[in-house]
Parts: C-alpha cells; sequence; structure tokens
C-alpha cells in the first residue's frame, strides 16, 4: 500500500509506503529525488483512504 506525495522541495512525485496498522501518524521520509527531509502527516480514514499532507521541516 502505497501513496503518492508531492515533494514541497522539489515538487516530483514520490512513492509513500503505508503502514495500514498505524492510521494516524506523522513522519519524516527522505526525499529520493532531493535527498531533503519531508515531514508527511497521515491519516487513514475508516474507509481506507489516505489523506497525506507534506510539509518543510522548520528546523532546516
Ligand atoms: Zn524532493
Amino acid at each position: 500500500m502505497t501513496a503518492d506525495l508531492d515533494c514541497p522541495y522539489c515538487g516530483e512525485t514520490v512513492a509513500l509506503p503505508l503502514d495500514p496498522d498505524q492510521p494516524a501518524t506523522t513522519l519524516i521520509e527522505d526525499c529520493p529525488v532531493c535527498c531533503r527531509p519531508i515531514q508527511v502527516c497521515i491519516n487513514i480514514d475508516a474507509s481506507g483512504a489516505p489523506a497525506i499532507s507534506a510539509a518543510y521541516r522548520e528546523d532546516e
């Protein structure tokens, strides 16, 4: 199970692996294109549809 995420730095689409056992989580994923850390908030609703939001890390 993956979700598409747009990197906030370079704009590339990144395939993000999702863990259905963690329906609400925040993690840091390094962009495979520009290698910068993306803060990702994931919320998977009751129907299994993921809502993904990406943000810059403020401490970078
Ligand atoms: Zn990137």
